[in-house]
């Protein structure tokens, strides 16, 4: 039997138009596109319907409930689809990814996110070549996770990163192995195990929780920040130093981190570095945090802390309960 792939034009630039204020998406453009490449409807390939989100979206204007959208439409046609395929801007992708791999709880299918840096329209471009590999991938149904294809490579969604603004090699895992490499053939990673669903595919719906991002650097005046530190914030990101480092003597409680814990808000500690895991307290530096009960992202991304706080704030925990969870691995997406 014939595979069916489902594919999600959510926006991006693989199917959008030249228009008056640069490239821009243009609804019915990509299923235009599409009739005119014979070799989606090739016999080797599996049967496939597209369908948009509407509006169609440049990725930088995605917000948690463009994320409800793409998993509405995924449950909607969960029995009726093999797989998945989600057209997307690169700019947010990697945050779609992570959102998607929490809030599509216990997902038995491939659902895997593309897209391009050069239009598909275009003479020259990487839309096809990414589109015909996550159709295949889909199809195949050896990866039942959210899953980013992109240059050739099978990331773990909430693993990823975009890391260059032109270059087609666009994404990178710097905390996680390929999921699987596509060169002649494809050529999955034997050692990452499929974990079997505990119970019913669901899509927990997200929340506009107000949360925030906070990079430090030399010199950061923390106390700017402390105006925004009242309640109604529940999680801060602090992208830190190194293992965890922030400036600030190791027995002094910074305003901020102070304000969050007395505030209830849930700060989580990730690093500006690419690799390796954040260590509370290898350093005096990172004293402070610790005692204040900050939370170790370990080797999470910032898109996937982010994505994290979002979902479990949606599932309605509270704040003492969403910080352990922050710490345990959920979805693959941190490794202690
Ligand atoms: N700005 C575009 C977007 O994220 C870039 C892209 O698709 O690559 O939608």
């Amino acid at each position: 039997m014939k595979k069916r792939i489902l594919l999600i034009y959510t926006g991006g630039t693989i199917g959008m138009n030249r228009s008056e204020n640069g490239y821009a998406p243009e609804k019915g453009f990509l299923q235009k596109l599409l009739g005119n490449v014979p070799v989606l409807r090739d016999p080797s390939m599996p049967d496939w319907e597209l369908l948009e989100l509407d509006p169609l979206l440049d990725s930088s204007n995605m917000t948690v409930l463009d994320w409800n959208a793409i998993g509405d439409i995924i449950a909607k046609h969960y029995d009726a689809f093999d797989g998945f395929v989600v057209l997307h801007g690169t700019d947010t992708m990697a945050y779609t990814a992570s959102a998607l791999s929490f809030s599509l709880e216990n997902l038995d299918k491939p659902v895997i996110i593309t897209g391009s840096q050069i239009p598909l329209f275009e003479v020259r471009n990487d839309g096809l070549d990414n589109l015909l590999t996550a159709m295949i991938i889909a199809a195949e149904g050896k990866v039942r996770e959210v899953a980013l294809c992109f240059a050739d490579k099978l990331f773990r969604g909430n693993r990823c990163t975009k890391i260059n603004t032109s270059g087609l090699n666009a994404f990178s895992s710097p905390n996680f192995p390929l999921l699987a490499e596509i060169g002649t053939t494809i050529q999955y990673n034997e050692m990452i195990p499929q974990t079997a669903p505990k119970g019913a595919f669901r899509v927990q719906s997200l929340s506009k929780i107000p949360i925030g991002i906070i990079k430090v650097f030399p010199g950061i005046q923390f106390e700017l920040f402390e105006e925004i530190m009242t309640e109604s914030l529940k999680g801060i990101v602090l992208e830190t130093f190194g293992a965890g480092n922030i400036p600030g003597a190791a027995d002094a409680i910074l305003p901020i981190v102070r304000k969050a814990h007395e505030h209830g808000t849930v700060l989580v500690i990730c690093s500006q570095c690419l690799r390796g895991s954040v260590s509370l307290g290898t350093y005096e530096t990172s004293a402070a945090l610790k005692n204040a009960g900050a939370v170790c992202a370990y080797d999470m991304t910032t898109e996937a802390a982010v994505a994290k706080l979002y979902y479990l704030f949606s599932c309605g925990y509270d704040a003492d309960t969403v910080k352990e969870m922050m710490e345990q691995d959920l979805a693959g997406e941190l490794t202690k």
